[in-house]
């Protein structure tokens, strides 16, 4: 197919290198991605993903698909081939009766959240608005109402795609349904989603946000304690820690400032009043430096770290999960993989979180989707960000220091937090027996393999 009709035929623009809108549309969250495709194809219709899919097989171009651009390593950009951008079909039409949402495969989740909050539904989605509801969903979707009704992958109950021969399916789970159980959690390995349909749940619009915040020498009894405190939590409680290097925080005293600081603490989701009961039993280890309780609408609270985790940052992630929680665990976290007796610039390291899991994530069972490590009781998330292009090098070091010295606690990783580990990570986040099914699932629907740039289940045996 020529050029000139694949523009004839796709609703949507095709974008080239010389066109208006071509930096734009091809830059995505993480600064450090600064690829180049030969051409952008922004799809405004199932049709048009077709017609873009079949044109980059005859001619040979690397796909790469787009929806929120939040994958850290840059999958959706591919250097020299056909980007699929799907953010034009970013639509979401809600049934309150019926409680669910229909949502295209370009949309962000904010947009999600604000259809569905109106009525006080909600489906669970991630922490920050501007990621993509098709990658999050596809990887399996971690957020503060998992715990409460599992994870974002759990509550599909229809994938419309567009797979690599050009044709339109439905996964259900009973038609299609192997396919139905690779979607959720297999990535975009399979093809293109055009539409998701989502269960949706009463949750209110009620959120309440703790946080105590300790220097790092106090921190060890009051990590101890959130963690002896989880296994118990009710539902609507996820329990979060964090380490990182504060700013010029307002709700901070000066003193703090610029200083290396950690929080425990949990969102609650529900009345605040409920939610402040918990606030003593987190405190009872030792008292913080500054205490911060914030009650909140669930749209503030799915919006709150927008800023933080913005654009136009260079970023490098390492994740992991872990299955418990040791006090030497919770040393590596606090240290922050400082080597003992280095004395490192505080300013330059990495920050990292804690998420609870358990709840409903917990209650599927493993072979139940392609997703895994549903035993896991957190997740820890090492985030470097940056400006300055001759600091990449030290803070990547610094990230990969800071997993390495928590890896030796680790189970495996979540495939949405894997950045450059490539067939190793794919394998950690899915494990062998689950790779295995994955890839037989692969062989059927994309045995070329058209569609790699994710965590990638190549078709061929490991
Ligand atoms: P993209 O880069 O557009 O896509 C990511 C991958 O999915 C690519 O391989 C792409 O090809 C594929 N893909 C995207 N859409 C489709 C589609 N419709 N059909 C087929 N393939 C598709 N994860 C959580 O679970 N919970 C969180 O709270 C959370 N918070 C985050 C906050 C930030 C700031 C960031 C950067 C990431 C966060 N993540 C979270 C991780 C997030 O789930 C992954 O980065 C995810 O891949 C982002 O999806 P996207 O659509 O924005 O990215």
């Amino acid at each position: 197919m020529a050029l000139a009709q694949l523009r004839r035929e796709v609703n949507g623009h095709v974008l080239l290198p010389e066109d208006r809108g071509y930096d734009d549309a091809r830059t995505v969250w993480n600064s450090m991605v600064d690829r180049r495709p030969a051409m952008i194809v922004r799809c405004a219709d199932p049709s048009a993903v077709a017609a873009a899919i079949r044109f980059a097989d005859a001619e040979g171009l690397e796909i790469g698909v787009r929806c929120g651009g939040h994958s850290v390593a840059g999958m959706s950009v591919p250097d020299g081939g056909l980007m699929l951008d799907l953010t034009p079909m970013a639509a979401v039409r809600v049934d309150p009766d019926q409680r669910r949402a229909w949502v295209q495969g370009g949309a962000l989740l904010g947009a999600l959240d604000r259809a569905t909050q109106p009525y006080g539904l909600a489906t669970p989605a991630g922490n920050v608005s501007h990621t993509g509801v098709g990658g999050l969903t596809l990887g399996g979707g971690m957020g503060w109402l998992a715990r409460m009704h599992g994870l974002t992958c759990d509550n599909v109950t229809r994938f419309d795609l567009v797979t690599a021969d050009g044709e339109r399916l439905s996964a259900t789970e009973s038609v299609n349904p192997d396919l139905f159980w690779g979607l959720r959690g297999g990535g975009g390995n399979f093809g293109v989603v055009t539409e998701f349909e989502f269960r949706l749940h009463h949750t209110g619009t009620e959120a309440l946000v703790l946080d105590l915040y300790y220097h790092p020498q106090d921190a060890v009894p009051a990590l101890r304690l959130w963690r002896d405190l989880i296994p118990h939590a009710p539902r609507e409680a996820t329990f979060t820690a964090w380490v990182g290097t504060a700013g010029a925080w307002p709700f901070l005293p000066p003193a703090l400032h610029h200083r290396s600081l950690v929080s425990v603490g949990l969102v609650w989701i529900g009345d605040p009043d409920d939610g402040r009961d918990q606030l003593a039993a987190v405190r009872a280890a030792a008292p913080p430096a500054v205490e911060r309780v914030r009650p909140m609408s669930y749209l503030d609270l799915q919006t709150m770290d927008d800023t933080q985790e913005g654009h136009y940052q260079r970023r490098y992630w390492k994740g992991h999960y872990l299955r418990a929680l040791s006090d030497d665990a919770i040393d590596a976290f606090v240290g922050r993989g400082v080597p003992a007796g280095a004395d490192d610039d505080v300013a330059l390291l990495p920050a990292a979180s804690l998420q609870a899991y358990g709840g409903a994530i917990a209650e599927l069972g493993s072979d139940d989707t392609a997703f895994s490590h549903r035993d896991v009781f957190v997740e820890f998330v090492a985030s470097a960000a940056w400006t300055d292009p001759t600091e990449d090098e030290r803070r990547i070091a610094a990230a990969r220091r800071y997993g390495a010295a928590v890896e030796p606690f680790a189970s495996g990783a979540y495939v949405n937090a894997l950045t450059d580990e490539g067939a190793q990570g794919v394998r950690r986040a899915y494990g062998p027996a689950k790779l295995a099914r994955l890839r037989e699932l692969k062989r059927r629907y994309d045995p070329e393999n058209l569609f790699h740039l994710n965590h990638n289940i190549s078709p061929a045996d490991a």
